[in-house]
């Protein structure tokens, strides 16, 4: 009975992924949710690839999952993942019943599967992953996750002893999954000209050690709490990384990553965004734990370094559109989106489009997130004015005040019709305009470059 049902899902999971594709030309849950409909344990039943890795965490999971496809679709192999889709159970289910055939044998040679962490204990009791890659846990969606501890507990909680894990050695949260479980690789960054003996940033989510509870001593920060813990009470220390990336050159974008048997590859890495030195690193260590080439990784990570994360800029007559995207609810990715402020001497104005702009569909009545986030780039003598948009706009700027941000930059709109024309109308060219978006707003996004690019027509 169970073959049959999962026959059938199959196949209307397969008409349903066509139709979609062929009608709205992208990717979308709708053939997973009726798969799990149809055969609830329909991920269970797929035959999965020769090498399956799943990638999650708090940060970094899609810029990871993609290098990871890139490098190892560049090695000749065919590669099957869920970028188009979610990263719950549907999303996975989608993607997969794209690349297999009638019985459920998935025919690419590799599953490279993004997790939402949250969704540990649906997926990984239904196959056993031979990697899974967790970037790093912080706290995040408050009311959604809880605290970076109850995430742990979701993912530690469904790990198997056949599963190898790729874990941030920096992390003392997620570097801690799978002990007494799991076989454990570690990757970490050395430390850097940016690195601080303190923390200085306003969230340090590890303060206690995970061992003895006594106050946890760091060696350096990276950010928040990555760095190298230790604890001076009990002895407490990350094991050893086998994969490390060191002379993280700031200025010039490159670092060099160094493998277990000495091997060493200069890279690049986007400027002003230290979380991809993390994803790279992750990204190669696995590579080369699956024997992959070290040319191949080189070239590939030279060839994507100027397109991977959510990052895109484009020019609308001289004037420079930056848009990054600062997962709502999300301090860390809001706080390190807006140190690359930091990073460019050009005069810029700043739109935050980072709270929900899809409100009373995906309304949080909770902002404390937004006082966990470090605005502290904004006050950079460059930005020339701060745009805020959205229903929220006000609980922004009441946040931003108190932290000490210049009032007299701020521009609030709560309509974004207004708020787009007025970006467009007050752009000064050879002056960037940056925009931190979160999920919802992408909409926004295309507002504002719409009206700059009529402001150009009208001229
Ligand atoms: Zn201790």
């Amino acid at each position: 009975m169970g073959k049959l049902r999962f026959l059938l899902a199959v196949i209307i999971g397969k008409i349903s992924a066509f139709l979609l594709d062929k009608i709205f030309k992208r990717g979308t849950n709708t053939p997973g949710i009726i798969m799990l409909k149809i055969c609830p344990d329909a991920l269970s039943r797929f035959v999965m690839p020769k090498t399956t890795i799943c990638v999650t965490g708090t940060n970094g999971k899609t810029g990871t999952s993609n290098l990871l496809t890139h490098i190892i679709r560049n090695s000749g192999k065919t590669v099957v993942n869920n970028s188009k889709g979610s990263n719950m159970a549907p999303g996975l289910a989608s993607a997969l019943v794209t690349q297999c055939t009638l019985s459920g044998k998935v025919t690419a040679d590799v599953a490279v599967l993004e997790v939402d962490e949250r969704s540990s204990q649906y997926i990984y009791t239904e196959f056993t992953p031979d990697y899974i890659l967790c970037t790093n846990l912080f706290r995040d969606s408050i009311m959604r996750n809880g605290h970076s501890g109850f995430i742990f507990d979701k993912i530690n909680d469904y790990l198997n002893e056949k599963t190898t894990l790729v874990l941030n050695g920096n992390d003392g949260i997620s570097g801690l999954l799978g002990e007494g479980i799991c076989n454990r690789v570690f990757y970490s960054v050395n430390k850097t000209d940016k690195s601080t003996e303190t923390c200085v940033d306003t969230v340090c989510d590890l303060i206690a050690c995970p061992k003895c509870n006594h106050k946890l001593d760091y060696e350096f920060f990276h950010y928040n709490h990555i760095g190298v813990p230790k604890c001076s009470h009990c002895g407490f220390r990350m094991p050893q990384s086998r994969f490390f990336a060191s002379d993280v050159d700031f200025e010039n974008g490159t670092f060099v990553f160094n493998g277990d048997k000495g091997e060493s590859l200069v890279l690049p890495f986007q400027k002003g965004n230290f979380f991809n030195v993390f994803n790279i690193t992750g990204a190669c260590a696995v590579c080369r734990l699956m024997g992959i080439d070290l040319d191949i990784i080189e070239n590939s990570i030279e060839d994507l370094s100027s397109k991977t994360g959510r990052f895109e800029n484009k020019k609308y007559n001289g004037v420079e559109v930056i848009s990054m995207l600062s997962k709502n609810q999300n301090p860390i990715s809001c706080s390190q989106s807006l140190k690359y402020l930091e990073s460019t001497d050009n005069e810029k104005d700043v739109v935050l489009l980072i709270t929900d702009s899809n409100d009373k569909v995906h309304g949080h009545e909770d902002i404390s997130w937004i006082y966990d986030t470090d605005f502290a780039p904004l006050n950079n003598e460059n930005v020339k004015t701060v745009y805020v948009g959205g229903t929220r706009c006000y609980d922004v700027a009441n946040c931003l005040e108190i932290k000490g941000i210049d009032i007299a930059k701020l521009v609030l709109f709560e309509n974004y019709d207004d708020l787009a024309q007025e970006v467009s109308k007050k752009s000064i060219v050879g002056r960037n305009i940056i925009v931190y978006f979160e999920l919802y707003a992408t909409g926004v996004v295309e507002k504002i470059k719409n009206a700059l690019a009529q402001k150009g027509d009208e001229n």
